[in-house]
């Protein structure tokens, strides 16, 4: 078979630092961790402990909040005890620009706190005062016993490396693409800082670096790269991906290419929510590719057909929606009690063309009739065909049959 050779599957996981952030452990060869962010007033503790617990419980493994002020610092240890208090154990990371080293020496609680800082290179400060800002930053979380993420962005570039490497480059005989030279300047920023931060006493195994950019193709190569020059654990995410199915569509091309070259230790997809649609929505997304890619598994995967001109009513839509909604709820409880269930395949399809030999794939399915066909549904489990459903409660009773089938 041509997936049977050597090159099916994955390349194996490049080899990094594992830092431990908090419970969880990004890089070394730990799966692959999905963390998101909230868009609340970090300063507002109810919100902000209602987001983290959303974030939480779809399953984001850690939960980063912007701490951009005094009153956001002072608020953080709040939030993490009223999360203890509800038994959510999530590592809250604090994501730092500009005023970083003032915040976290103003409010050690907060320091103490947090899980992790995330510091941007190109914010941390301007001209003379830049190194010093950086070091106090260092400084404090060897101090506190806290990992750093270094994180550059192509939105809020190093100006001062950025100029001298693109004066550098103009006086180069064959000077290279400005665009190249930028890469260059953000994996640069990178890097350079992460080396400066070893420097003062930060031990590798505390560092994650990052360097976002928004395009797809950019993203990619400036990865390869960072991967090529270090043994940093990376975190991945394509920045401002954008809404809907753009950014959805955006980040699963870049951070799937990656993944599948073995680069990445935790990612973020950094959707803008559409009006009404839960932040968690990201972590959904999140992982359902790392899931699809099969790097993990987190809910038992439905199999459905896009419909056709032979599928005259949506019934069959409805009940692949149904079925994902139902193992979707049901997945914390099963964790608990049925840890594997996430590993299960389903399968919802709309007639006897691809049907039955799909869902004899899954380790439950149900062929629906189609247009034309007799009003009988049969289920299939692990190949075999076990029932035939009819009537009008085919719904119910494939979602008791799911049931019993993780029950068994
Ligand atoms: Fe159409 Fe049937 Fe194929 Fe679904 S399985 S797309 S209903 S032909």
């Amino acid at each position: 078979l041509p997936c049977a050779t050597p090159d099916f599957g994955p390349s194996p996981r490049r080899d990094t630092h594992g830092v431990a952030i908090g419970p969880v452990q990004v890089g070394g060869g730990a799966p692959v961790v999905v963390q998101s962010m909230t868009n609340t007033d970090t300063a507002d503790v109810a919100s902000t402990v209602k987001q983290v617990a959303e974030l939480w419980r779809a399953g984001s493994e850690m939960v980063r909040v912007t701490v951009n002020t005094v009153e956001a610092a002072a608020a953080v240890p709040r939030i993490v005890d009223k999360l203890a208090m509800m038994g959510i154990e999530v590592p809250i990371i604090g994501d730092f620009h500009y005023n970083g080293h003032q915040l976290l020496t103003a409010e050690p609680a907060c320091a103490e706190a947090l899980a992790k800082y995330r510091i941007n290179p190109g914010n941390v400060g301007f001209g003379k005062k830049k190194d010093s800002q950086f070091a106090t930053l260092i400084e404090l979380a060897i101090r506190h016993g806290k990992p750093v993420r270094i994180g550059a962005n192509w939105g809020s570039l190093d100006q001062a490396l950025a100029t001298r490497l693109m004066d550098e480059n103009a006086a180069l005989a064959q000077p290279r693409e400005a665009g190249e030279v930028l890469r260059e300047a953000l994996i640069r920023s990178a890097l350079d800082s992460a080396a400066r931060a070893e420097k003062i006493g930060l031990a590798a195994d505390r560092i994650i670096l990052s360097a976002k950019v928004s395009g797809v193709q950019e993203l990619i190569a400036v990865y390869r790269e960072l991967a090529r020059r270090g043994r940093y654990a990376l975190h991945l995410g394509l920045t401002e991906a954008g809404i809907g199915s753009k950014g959805i569509v955006a980040s699963s091309a870049a951070l799937a290419v990656l993944m599948q070259e073995g680069i990445g230790d935790t990612i973020r997809i950094s959707l803008t929510p559409e009006p009404g649609q839960a932040r968690s929505n990201e972590v959904i997304v999140a992982q359902e590719l790392l899931q699809t890619m099969g790097l993990r598994a987190f809910t038992p995967m439905v199999t459905a057909c896009p419909g056709c001109g032979r599928t005259t009513s949506t019934f069959f839509q409805e009940l692949a929606q149904q079925v994902q909604n139902h193992v979707r709820a049901k997945m914390p409880e099963w964790k608990v009690t049925h840890p594997g269930a996430e590993n299960l395949t389903l399968a919802v399809m709309g007639c006897v063309v691809n049907g039955p030999g799909e869902s004899r794939h899954a380790n439950i399915g149900i062929s629906l009739p189609g247009t034309g066909e007799a009003p009988s549904a049969p289920v299939f489990e692990d190949g075999e065909k076990t029932v035939t459903l009819r009537g009008e409660h085919i719904a119910r009773e494939f979602v008791g049959l799911i049931d019993d089938y993780v029950e068994r």
